[in-house]
């Protein structure tokens, strides 16, 4: 028998033999288990970031607040420590809207700083630079690469110290001349960033902290 804790529900798998009462009996054994992962997760959904509830978002690890307003047409007003969003009264789905052109404002933020970066890291790795730049939503990685030489990065990368955004850059042009994960691989990433276990550890430890959720 299986249990599975996703989005707090649980489900049990169990063959088709298996009486009720046994598998409630199981299950019971299992409590203490599944409450944790309860809780595990209630946290992990908890440290999101609420960007037009808290009317807050964090920008290379710096917070800077949302203001919303009406506009004859819809564009952000950025400055070192604030976004204003300006929507026209006539927009219907104004959460669409404003989540849109917020996306918008932080991929070119997010952007302009790989861009900056990538060119000083090639440089020091002795790689051309890269023939594509994606910036995306992805639920499970903060960047790829493929032989192409291609590179993606996350969107929510956008939140991180700069110093972590580098470290990301780095393991993706490592991979450049490693399509894998080899010890080679990760040598290469530490001659060109040393504190990789730090960096990469931070993602693992704060990475839901870089994560939105639009509501309101
Ligand atoms: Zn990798």
């Amino acid at each position: 028998m299986a249990i599975k804790v996703s989005q707090q529900l649980v489900t049990v798998y169990a063959p088709t033999h298996v009486s009720k009462i046994h598998i409630e009996q199981w299950l019971l054994s299992k409590k203490e288990w599944v409450a944790a992962q309860l809780h595990k997760q209630l946290n992990a959904i908890d440290v999101q970031q609420h960007p037009f509830k808290s009317q807050k978002v964090t920008v290379f690890d710096k917070p800077y607040t949302i203001t919303f307003a009406k506009g004859t047409r819809a564009y952000v007003q950025q400055s070192d420590s604030e976004f204003i969003i300006y929507t026209s009264k006539r927009v219907k789905k104004q959460l669409e809207k404003r989540k849109q052109l917020l996306c918008l404002a932080l991929e070119e933020m997010l952007t302009n700083y790989i861009e900056m970066r990538l060119a000083y890291y090639c440089q020091q790795m002795s790689e051309a630079l890269p023939t594509k730049l994606t910036i995306g939503s992805y639920k499970r990685k903060w960047g790829s690469c493929n032989s192409r030489r291609e590179l993606t990065f996350n969107l929510n990368l956008v939140g991180a110290p700069h110093h972590i955004i580098d470290y990301v850059i780095v393991h993706e042009l490592a991979h450049l001349t490693h399509l894998n994960h080899s010890s080679a691989f990760w040598k290469r990433v530490a001659k060109f960033y040393p504190d990789y276990k730090l960096a990469s550890a931070w993602l693992k430890n704060h990475g839901a902290t870089l994560q939105w959720v639009f509501d309101n």
